[in-house]
């Protein structure tokens, strides 16, 4: 009889571990409490618009690819990944408008706008990220890294005393300022932190990998939304044998004697030889599994990362001032950060992100508007926040803020919906509303980071965005990787004999050396 595995959630970290434990055998179910898969990564259609809800912005493509390989299907079948040009246009207070670019050149002359020294540096600054992203992507992004047996082995221990390299010292934002001087530049690379959802004040300057992934690698929009994805994981899925239960909250997660049993849906017994929990690790200690009360503390010590205020806008008029993706800087990010991650409340002055689907896929727009995904960084979940306040409060900042860059919406937004981090929480689950799991603000986040495999409780492993390689679509990807290869050699069926396990690894291999290869100039 197959060995059976139920899953909890039905976010790309659960889709993940669920398509690559269905091809190597196991019987598997997924439970997902809402209606539709996806979770953060979800959509929304209103008055001829449609929108993204969640991420906007794919990086790293070719981790989708290898998934889909490995499940014995051609990723061309089913998404096609549009290159963006510009990847993203920056506005300052100042007037200041830059268009950033994957090509080296371009975007060293687009710098050259700012500030032409930190144009010429703009390479090196390039090469250093590239340098971080070598010597950990295949250890910290390909591998659990908790598990010492994997972590120490030869391979690894060479790039391991190499760690000063990456840079774990200094803050991002001390990274970024020993190649630039014009402080625009500084904080169009201090961005990068908020993809993890850190602080560049505070966070590693490990974390400037970022910059080298989406401008050495690239970033993509799919083509159709974001959330067809979704849909083509969940297609693979299915046709593979995955029994995939939507409306069905997993209510509690059952063990004894340090075992796991099975969980409860609809107050029902569900048996299992392993548990995938892709739900946030810290709400699932509090609120699934009975006892281990030193390991819920400690979990809820961790800080969590960024949330975020979402405002999707069905827009009359076309702006062509904006590109498909557009961020609009505040006047300080330092006092931005503060307020966020300090004082943990709504900024003074947001940063605005302003992403424009209808800008390559017109059908999300009626003719005469666009579909605006407007996203601004905010504190994870607290007492004494006041989310309908800061809403308003928000909404007008944003109106004032395009105004001063010619962009007046009074009058002009025909649909609204609002996403505030109460509902990150309430919706999905996500720990105290936090958008990316935990924040990388401390340099240890890599290892204090929540483990792929249960220490506590035999049979129970974790893929999502709150466990390692942490948050963002290809690392919560990669994470239902890791704990399906974890189950998979926990049964002891690990290794030789199976075929497409070694094709996937030999072919990722060279994607991530091609990754490698010098930057295009
Ligand atoms: C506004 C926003 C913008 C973003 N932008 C980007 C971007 O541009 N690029 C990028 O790469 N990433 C981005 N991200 C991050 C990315 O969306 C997430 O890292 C990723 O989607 C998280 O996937 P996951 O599988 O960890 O978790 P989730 O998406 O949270 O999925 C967990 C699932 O578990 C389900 N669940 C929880 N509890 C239970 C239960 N008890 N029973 C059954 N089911 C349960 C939930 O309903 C949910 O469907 C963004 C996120 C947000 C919110």
């Amino acid at each position: 009889m197959k060995e059976r595995v139920a899953i909890i959630g039905g976010g790309l970290g659960g889709l993940s571990a669920a398509i690559r434990l269905q091809r190597r055998g196991f019987r598997v179910q997924l439970f997902e409490r809402n209606s539709r898969p996806g979770g953060k990564m979800n959509e929304f259609t209103a008055g001829g618009y449609r929108f993204d809800t969640g991420p906007s912005l794919l990086t790293m493509p070719f981790v989708i690819d290898a998934l889909f390989r490995f499940a014995g299907a051609r990723r061309e079948d089913y998404l096609e990944f549009v290159p963006l040009t510009p990847l993203c246009r920056y506005f300052w207070e100042d007037g200041a408008v830059l268009n950033a670019s994957s090509d080296v050149s371009q975007m060293a002359e687009e710098i050259a706008k700012l500030s032409r020294e930190d144009a010429q540096n703009y390479p090196a600054f390039l090469e250093y990220a590239r340098g971080i992203y070598e010597l950990t992507a295949a250890i910290f992004l390909n591998s659990p890294i908790h598990e010492a047996k994997k972590l120490f082995t030869r391979e690894n221990l060479r790039t391991l005393l190499r760690l000063r390299r990456i840079d774990p010292l200094r803050t991002v934002h001390r990274g970024v300022s020993r190649f630039f001087r014009d402080p625009r530049t500084v904080q169009l690379f201090d961005r990068f932190a908020t993809y993890n959802g850190s602080d560049p004040f505070q966070a590693p300057a490990t974390l400037n990998i970022i910059p080298y992934v989406e401008h050495g690698l690239g970033g993509y929009y799919i083509r159709g939304g974001m959330y067809r994805l979704v849909e083509a994981l969940e297609r693979l899925a299915r046709d593979l044998g995955v029994e995939i239960h939507l409306n069905s909250p997993v209510e509690q997660i059952i063990h004894r004697d340090g075992r796991i049993l099975g969980v409860q849906v609809n107050r029902e017994l569900i048996e299992t030889d392993y548990l995938v929990c892709n739900a946030d690790v810290v709400s699932t200690h509090n609120r699934l599994i009975g006892g281990f009360p030193a390991r819920r503390q400690k979990l809820n010590r961790l800080e969590p990362s960024l949330s975020g205020l979402v405002f999707l806008w069905g827009v009359a008029g076309k702006y062509s001032q904006l590109a498909h993706h557009n961020i609009v800087f505040s006047a300080d990010y330092r006092e931005e950060f503060q307020q966020i991650f300090c004082e943990r409340r709504a900024p003074d002055d947001p940063t605005i992100y302003i992403a424009v689907t209808s800008k390559t896929d017109p059908a999300d727009a009626p003719g005469y508007g666009e579909n605006w995904f407007v996203l601004l960084n905010m504190p994870y979940l607290e007492e004494g926040q006041d989310w309908s306040g800061e809403t308003e409060r928000m909404r007008e900042a944003i109106f004032c803020k395009l105004r001063r860059r010619g962009i007046d919406l009074r009058g002009q937004v025909e649909t609204e919906r609002v996403i505030t981090p109460e509902e990150f929480y309430s919706r999905y689950g996500s720990n105290r509303g936090s958008i990316y799991g935990i924040s990388s603000n401390r340099r240890s986040t890599a290892f204090r980071r929540p483990a792929n495999r249960s220490r506590e409780l035999k049979g129970l492993y974790f893929a999502g965005g709150s466990t390692h390689p942490g948050g963002g679509i290809p690392l919560v990807l990669l994470s239902g990787k890791i704990a399906a290869e974890l189950i998979v050699e926990d049964a002891g069926r690990s290794g030789a004999g199976c075929r497409e396990h070694r094709a996937e690894c030999g072919k990722q291999g060279e994607r991530l050396h091609d990754a490698a290869l010098p930057l295009k100039q």
